[in-house]
């Protein structure tokens, strides 16, 4: 079988660009090589197998590994959270403000905090995640940088908060749980404790404007559409930024402006 004998054959099942990214991952192959070696024989029982897997539901961003975010590439898997292009937002506030301290609650796969830390060398930091199956990622795509420091625990009972940082960022779980069972497909694949807010979702900014609002400068936070106002009450005050799809995804706020 040739390649484009292969790739016609995924392309029943998959999207193009699925197929496409599948091929280039099971033939070590940049999608200009595919193309140039289209007519060359190869074995697709690995990429069959991968397309398999995705013509089962499971994220393609699972099965390649890796996957980029603020233009670097962060390791993730199953039961760490797959970066989402609108959390790029919180790195953009980050470096408007030069922050000598950040700390990322709920960090998964690091992928706010840790595009931080590539960006800003001499900021110190610290990533909290509590999940055993999120750990090896971050720890993995923390080891690139000295200024990053993680930290295995539940982001609302730590001492770090007995200390005071310059910026507090967060995309923390924000799915009403009982939203949970009719995300799409892909999402099922994604661990429910990186999704799930409680009863309205909001659970977690609750906590955030308990526990660490008052320890920080600023405190930027990613939020479900129609979360925002809510958020902003919580937070005593605040400032809603839209998406690319103009949504209010980010609350700004500053501790004691009100
Ligand atoms: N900070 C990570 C991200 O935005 C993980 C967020 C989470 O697990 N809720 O992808």
């Amino acid at each position: 079988m040739t390649l484009r004998q292969a790739m016609n054959q995924a392309k029943k099942t998959l999207t193009p660009f699925d197929a496409l990214c599948l091929a280039e991952h099971a033939f070590a192959l940049d999608k200009t090589a595919l193309r140039l070696q289209a007519d060359t024989p190869v074995d697709p029982t690995h990429f069959f197998s991968l397309v398999a897997q995705r013509a089962a539901g499971e994220p393609l961003q699972y099965i390649l590994g890796t996957w980029e975010f603020y233009g670097l590439p962060f390791a993730v898997g199953p039961g760490v959270l797959i970066p989402r292009p609108e959390t790029e937002m919180l790195v953009d506030i980050a470096l408007q403000h030069k922050p000598a301290t950040v700390v990322d609650l709920c960090a998964g796969s690091g992928c706010i905090g840790l595009s931080i830390a590539h960006h800003l060398p001499n900021t110190q930091v610290h990533l909290v995640e509590l999940s055993e199956q999120a750990l090896p990622y971050l720890r993995k795509n923390a080891a690139r940088y000295p200024n990053a420091t993680v930290h295995h625990a539940d982001a609302f009972h730590y001492s770090l908060t007995t200390n005071h940082y310059s910026l507090i960022v967060s995309n923390p779980p924000y799915i009403p749980t009982h939203e949970l069972a009719s995300l799409q497909q892909e999402v099922q694949h994604e661990p429910a404790m990186a999704l799930d807010g409680g009863a309205d979702g909001l659970d977690f900014y609750r906590s955030l404007a308990q526990h660490w609002l008052p320890k920080c400068d600023v405190l930027a936070v990613e939020c479900g559409d129609g979360q925002a106002q809510d958020i902003v009450q919580l937070f005593g005050g605040g400032q809603i930024l839209t998406d690319f799809n103009g949504i209010g995804r980010v609350v700004l706020a500053k501790h004691a402006q009100v």
